[in-house]
């Protein structure tokens, strides 16, 4: 016997994987360039040059004690450097003792859950949503529910208010958005932050919010995102370094607890402790030492901008109706039939490979990464007139 929730984890294959091999399959059938794939949130320009100027820097060093175990939370000098960094940015009170490093964003969020849930608690996720969210929540035995975003894909806070209940015990959000490429307003935040304070003085219990934030550097038509730490206590940060500085392999984000949460020391011993139970201690030390030395620097996002605007023009003057990407190098459209999946399916025909909206928490739409070539995204337009044609015959 096994226990049914990890397998159903493992054979319920994350359908962008699916997609992803099932490109590479295409690829080697009929050439990369005939293949229109449009799947994975993988970065496609270098990393700032400093990272590689660091590793070089690093590897003229004490090899023993570079490759050498960290503490487990992460070297304190790095995060020295990182409450820096936030703490001049919005005049927080982050020291050392409030970070935790980790393995990208997906670790972070594991360990805030896996710090904070008993069995049967309740976390609310506005869509769409990151898909892997759930199985992160359902991992520390809570229970996922889901609150449909507001037409122009803000949160919908009636909604939320509906969802708000005696178990509610965190509430995850994401913005600059995977995939709809929102980014959340001051005001949104100010009141996600109210429902969220009058919650908790109702049921008399701490609601945390996770706020998950890979992208959030990445933004184009503004100098910088407002965050959610600002506006409630009882916030963590769940960030990662993957998509900012274009090292997505490399593994390394951190965790952040508010100086201002309530019973923070507890709760950063749980942090401490989820850390230790989940065995995720001790991110790569290489890449540690790397961002004490850059924190601060990110990839030269002007292509993604220049994709994004040649993308949604192109797909606009079609016909396509596509939310306004404001950050992240997602593009988010409504399917031309309400089942996006079969949607999908369909747009394989013409070699588009197309993400549906079902795994991000609702149906009707496409996902397209556009953190690809440029080139592509041009040859790509025929095929996407092509399949409009199918569904306007
Ligand atoms: N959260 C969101 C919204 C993401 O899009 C991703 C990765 O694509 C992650 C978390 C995981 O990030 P990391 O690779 O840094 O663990």
């Amino acid at each position: 016997m096994l226990p049914a929730n990890t397998v159903g984890w493992g054979a319920a294959r994350s359908c962008i994987r699916t997609l992803a091999e099932y490109g590479a399959v295409r690829k080697k059938e009929i050439g990369a360039e005939n293949v229109y794939d449009f799947s994975l949130g993988n970065p496609s320009i270098p990393a700032p040059e400093c990272v590689n100027g660091a590793i070089a820097e690093l590897l003229k060093g004490d090899s023993v004690a570079l490759h050498g175990y960290t503490t487990a939370a992460g070297v304190v000098s790095l995060r020295e450097k990182i409450a820096e960094e936030l703490n001049g940015r919005y005049g927080t009170h982050l020291t050392p003792d409030h970070l935790y490093v980790t393995c990208g964003a997906a670790a972070a969020l594991c360990i805030a859950l896996r710090a904070v849930l008993f069995p049967g608690d309740e976390v609310i996720v506005p869509a769409p949503f990151f898909p892997e969210y759930r199985v992160f929540t359902e991992a520390s035995r809570g229970v996922v529910r889901v609150v449909p975003p507001r037409d122009d894909f803000q949160i919908d806070f009636d909604a939320l208010k509906a969802a708000l209940g005696p178990k509610t015990k965190a509430v995850i959000i994401n913005s600059p958005n995977n995939p709809s490429g929102m980014v959340y307003s001051e005001e949104t935040l100010q009141e996600l932050a109210a429902i969220l304070r009058a919650h908790e003085e109702a049921i008399g219990e701490t609601v945390y919010l996770l706020t998950d934030e890979p992208y959030r550097e990445l933004v184009y038509d503004m100098d910088k995102t407002p965050n959610a730490m600002c506006y409630y206590d009882d916030t963590f940060i769940c960030y990662s370094f993957s998509k900012c500085m274009s090292i997505p392999g490399e593994r390394i984000g951190y965790l952040a607890v508010s100086p201002r949460m309530h019973d923070k020391t507890a709760v950063y011993a749980a942090v401490l402790g989820a850390g230790r139970a989940l065995g995720y201690i001790n991110p790569p030390s290489l890449f540690q030492r790397v961002i004490e030395r850059t924190v601060g620097a990110h990839s030269d996002f002007s292509q993604y901008k220049r994709n994004r605007d040649i993308l949604t023009a192109g797909l606009r003057e079609i016909g396509y109706e596509c939310v306004d990407p404001k950050g992240a190098f997602y593009l988010f459209a409504k399917a031309l039939e309400p089942d996006a999946k079969a949607f999908c399916e369909h747009a394989k025909k013409y070699e588009l490979l197309l993400v549906p909206s079902n795994d991000f928490g609702m149906t009707g739409y496409f996902r397209m990464a556009y953190c690809v070539s440029r080139d592509m995204i041009g040859k790509s337009m025929p095929a996407f007139k092509a399949l409009w044609d199918d569904y306007h015959k």
